[in-house]
């Protein structure tokens, strides 16, 4: 079964399968001054601050190019020369912020767990008072890597109660799963078009305290990825300060309407949740096992391990299941071989089963009894 596109469908973790509505608002074209723009950029930027519930606290400052561009902005604005991070990291995007700082030059420490262990609060707690010069903490919500939820909260606590700047990269959770403002204490809060949203790909934007943004120019170390100078321009004129990326905004503006819709994160967290409670069950069913326990998982990828079976060879499970209409994720783990199925995007329980039903047939035309993984040693 294909999308009504004639597409497969993306059980990844973006970019996702959208909804016709979606794909159907970029059939126009905006001038970059047009009122019409104007009006509806402003609308995209007030209703991702609601989400969040942070109208009256933070500034949404959307960036042009992928997630990883508002993460390299926001690091680069709200961290000065003189900063020092402490990174929490779990995971590829943890590395990848580490990576950022490395080529911004800005000092920084990490505090690693393996990819299905969360961070470590203790060690945390520790780290903050044995060293007064660490400024910000950077943490990553739904760590994509494994697919594990990262326990934010009690983070936000700890970096709080020692007055640090708290940064979360919630790129693959905004919109599913809750961060609300008032009760977690967060300087900036980055996220993408193409998640948990369900926008097409080409813009990223940071959530960010207006008091703390405020104080961050001069900061950033170059022009386009400088989120101040960025806010100061829009706020300005309400226009983009280099070419808009016209089109992925007015689709961005109906998935927020659909997701508004839904009932909102609650809406989404709930459908997600479904995908994925019926994806691991059947899985189950079958002898998979998922790397996560389940108070671990977000309702967003999931991790499931290589079975053991000698007939189970990816690459051709893959292209079965693409033939098939369904493009599932390969694994990106260093604990145990692996591979990933999302349950984010514009589909639920009739294309989940229906995947699962592919993945079924699948394992049969190759001859595999078994999901099942090898003992781990
Ligand atoms: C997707 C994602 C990003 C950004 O990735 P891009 O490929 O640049 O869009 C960053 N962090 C996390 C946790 C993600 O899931």
């Amino acid at each position: 079964m294909t999308t009504p596109t004639g597409d497969p469908w993306l059980l990844t973790p973006g970019p996702l399968t959208t909804s016709a509505a979606t794909k159907e608002a970029m059939l126009h074209d905006w001038g970059s001054r047009d009122a019409a723009f104007i009006e509806m950029n402003a609308r995209v930027r007030r209703e991702l601050l609601k989400i969040v519930s942070a109208e009256a606290t933070h500034v949404c400052v959307p960036l042009q190019g992928s997630g990883t561009f508002a993460v390299e902005a926001t690091l680069g604005t709200l961290i000065p020369k003189t900063g020092k991070a402490l990174i929490l990291v779990n995971g590829a995007y943890g590395h990848r912020m580490a990576k950022i700082l490395r080529y911004a030059g800005r000092t920084a420490i990490v505090q690693e767990t393996p990819e299905d262990t969360p961070p470590d609060i203790t060690q945390l707690t520790a780290a903050l008072d044995a060293d007064k010069t660490i400024t910000h903490v950077l943490t990553v919500h739904c760590e994509t890597t494994s697919g594990i939820l990262n326990p934010i909260e009690k983070i936000a606590e700890a970096v709080a109660t020692h007055g640090r700047s708290l940064i979360i990269d919630a790129m693959s959770a905004f919109g599913a799963i809750a961060i609300d403002s008032r009760k977690i204490k967060f300087d900036a809060v980055m996220a993408s078009s193409n998640k948990c949203l369900e926008g097409v790909p080409g813009i990223g934007f940071a959530l960010i305290r207006k008091s703390v943004l405020e104080k961050c120019e001069g900061n950033a170390h170059a022009l386009s990825l400088d989120l101040y100078d960025q806010w100061k321009a829009m706020e300005g004129n309400g226009q983009w300060r280099f070419t808009p990326p016209t089109h992925v905004i007015a689709a961005f503006d109906a998935a927020i309407q659909a997701f508004v819709a839904e009932g909102g994160q609650p809406g989404r967290f709930k459908r997600y949740s479904e995908n994925c409670r019926l994806l691991i069950g059947s899985m189950r069913q079958l002898g998979f096992e998922t790397l996560l326990t389940d108070t671990l998982q977000a309702p967003i990828i999931v991790t499931f391990k290589m079975p053991a079976d000698s007939k189970f060879v990816f690459e051709s499970f893959y292209d079965k299941l693409k033939d098939k209409g369904y493009v599932i994720y390969p694994g990106k783990l260093t604990v145990a071989p692996s591979f990933r199925i999302g349950c984010i995007g514009d589909l639920g329980k009739t294309e989940i089963e229906a995947a699962l039903a592919a993945i079924r047939d699948v394992l049969t035309e190759m001859g595999v009894g078994t999901g099942r993984p090898a003992k781990a040693a």
